[in-house]
């Protein structure tokens, strides 16, 4: 830390993101990224506006914007579209919480909530999971609190039902509700519905894992049209041109490619049950996942060797120190191929 750097982040503890090795080539299922490559058309979009580099991107994100409302069935004025859902989510922070509203998530949950809170100078509750890693919905009645859930939840996978989250949402008329599905589209449901229900009801998702685009950086937020001018207002006070050109143009050719997009996501799940199967044979505890990836802990070797011994024979998985959950692995649903690596490297470290 220079002598410079300003006591207001001297505290600070960074996220800390999942390697992205450059050194050598892995079968890499450790950050969630989509195994397949992203739609053609995406990538068409991306290469023609390349050529037009030289001019801001349109802060307004008109195309993409249009392209979405329409495919989730909502209003232009009730979509803001981010630099990755991170963006969102410290938007959301930054909009909803002070103070007399302090934060509350899980103690088990997406590890950018505690650093978004702290940023912003934010206290928060971390509310315990129940000992199966499961949500109490009734921990969350009544708390005056802004609530952050990730649905499914990351890193154990496990999904709460769309009337269970209803019930929050009832149970918490006054305060913001931001319900982050980031992992949506491998088979739990969506409160994109709810929005015109629930005035305190922001939802954030992304392009990153179920649309390839983990590198392009495109997520978004749904709610009802004033909460997304009170995104708007942070975003217009921060950087307006937060998606640059080509991401918006890939943006564009992924929605108009939605069957692809469909099948990968399809070809996920199968791979998801094959993996599960396969890793109960072998002895594991897996969580029950709805998201593209499995958390897993084995009675015979900790989460740490586990992560070191497959990382030495090139396969990289994602191990968490925090006490509760080191014994764990988070492995991310990959291509079949990739799979069956996987499962072959376990059996002979085993
Ligand atoms: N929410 C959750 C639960 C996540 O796991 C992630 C991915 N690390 C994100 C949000 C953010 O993803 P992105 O910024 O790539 O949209």
């Amino acid at each position: 830390m220079s002598r410079f750097f300003s006591e207001k982040y001297a505290f600070l503890t960074p996220y800390t993101p999942g390697e992205q090795p450059q050194n050598r080539k892995y079968v890499k299922l450790n950050t969630n990224e989509n195994p397949f490559p992203p739609s053609e058309k995406a990538v068409r979009c991306a290469c023609e506006e390349a050529k037009r580099l030289e001019l801001y991107s349109d802060p307004e994100c008109r195309g993409l914007t249009d392209a979405l409302a329409e495919m989730l069935g909502v209003e232009k004025n009730e979509v803001l579209l981010t630099n990755g859902s991170d963006e969102i989510l410290n938007f959301a922070f930054m909009a909803y919480c002070d103070d007399q509203h302090t934060a509350a998530f899980p103690d088990i949950t997406y590890g950018f909530y505690p650093v978004f809170a702290e940023i912003n100078r934010i206290p928060y509750t971390e509310i315990p999971l129940r000992e199966d890693f499961t949500i109490d919905i009734r921990d969350y009645f009544g708390i005056q609190k802004t609530i952050f859930l990730a649905n499914p939840n990351a890193p154990t996978g496990i999904s709460l039902t769309k009337s269970d989250i209803e019930q929050i949402l009832k149970e918490n008329p006054d305060n913001i509700v931001v319900i982050d599905e980031a992992y949506v589209d491998f088979g739990s449901e969506s409160c994109v519905g709810l929005i015109h229900s629930y005035d305190n009801l922001l939802v954030t998702q992304t392009f990153s894992k179920s649309r390839s685009m983990a590198g392009a950086r495109l997520g978004f937020g749904v709610g009802n049209a004033s909460l997304i001018s009170d995104l708007n207002a942070i975003k217009y006070s921060t950087n307006p041109y937060n998606i640059n050109r080509m991401t918006m143009a890939a943006g564009i050719g992924v929605l108009a490619d939605e069957e692809y997009t469909q099948a990968n996501c399809r070809t996920i799940m199968d791979n998801r049950a094959y993996t599960f199967r396969e890793l109960e044979k072998l002895g594991f505890e897996c969580l029950d996942s709805q998201a593209n990836f499995i958390f897993a802990k084995h009675p015979a070797i900790s989460g740490q060797k586990l992560y070191e011994q497959l990382k030495e024979r090139g396969v990289l998985i994602r191990h968490f120190s925090k006490e509760r959950i080191r014994d764990y692995n988070r492995i991310t649903i990959g291509s079949m191929e990739q799979m069956q690596i996987l499962i072959n490297t376990l059996k002979e470290i085993l």
